[in-house]
């Protein structure tokens, strides 16, 4: 761990779990942490901006990325590539800025192996009930790709025991699940282990 480092932040979830909602309510509070904004081959959805929400790239051009090793981590996601572009996010942390990755699990595994000092964060359901009536309300799918989505999300939840905190996301309270997010980033800040040459430095003095 390097002195100084920003804190990468990862947060995972399955689909339809809100995860999206409490990723940009921290990011309107917290005006010291920078999203990382991903790769994907995926077409924009309505209301998506190019370098706002992601980079829409082509196949060819993602295919590139990854041969030259641009992407800290990628994955494959309902037949769409999406990956995290290294350089923005090791730049960011280098000069001290905490860095959020929105992204699926098998990202957050990927960078959990390269970055063993990155915080993973579950957002979890308050029921699994609750979770099927957020995926059918979205309505912007055929239902059959409700019916994978579903299966998929039951799927997800059981790699929570892979991460690190979990924060559940209740109805209406999604401000909750943003403060819980903000106490382990303050708790985490303050870890002796994170801080080690800062203390050994001022410890020579004494
Ligand atoms: P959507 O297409 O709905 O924006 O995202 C689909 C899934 O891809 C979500 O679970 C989202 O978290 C994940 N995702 C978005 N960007 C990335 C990325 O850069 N890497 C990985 N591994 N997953 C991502």
């Amino acid at each position: 761990m390097q002195p100084n480092q920003g804190i990468l932040l990862v947060i995972s979830g399955p689909s339809g779990v809100g995860k999206g909602t409490i990723c940009s309510r921290l990011l309107q509070k917290l005006t010291d942490i920078q999203f990382s904004i991903s790769v994907t081959t995926r077409d924009p959805r309505v209301g998506e901006q190019e370098g706002v929400n992601y980079y829409f790239v082509s196949e060819e051009e993602f295919m590139r990325m990854r041969a030259n090793d641009e992407l800290l981590e990628w994955a494959e996601v309902f037949g769409n590539f999406y990956g995290t572009p290294r350089y923005a996010v090791q730049a960011a942390l280098d000069a001290g800025k905490d860095v959020l990755l929105e992204i699926d699990i098998q990202g957050a595994m990927q960078v959990k192996a390269s970055f063993p000092e990155c915080v993973t964060i579950f957002v979890w359901p308050p029921t699994v009930d609750e979770l099927e009536r957020r995926i059918r309300q979205r309505g912007t799918e055929t239902p059959e790709a409700i019916e994978r989505r579903l299966r998929k999300s039951k799927l997800e939840m059981a790699h929570v025991v892979n991460y690190d905190y979990v924060v559940v996301n209740h109805p209406g309270q999604v401000d909750a699940a943003v403060g819980e997010v903000e106490a382990i980033l303050v708790a985490e800040k303050a870890k002796v282990a994170r801080r080690l040459s800062q203390l050994q430095a001022i410890l020579k003095e004494v």
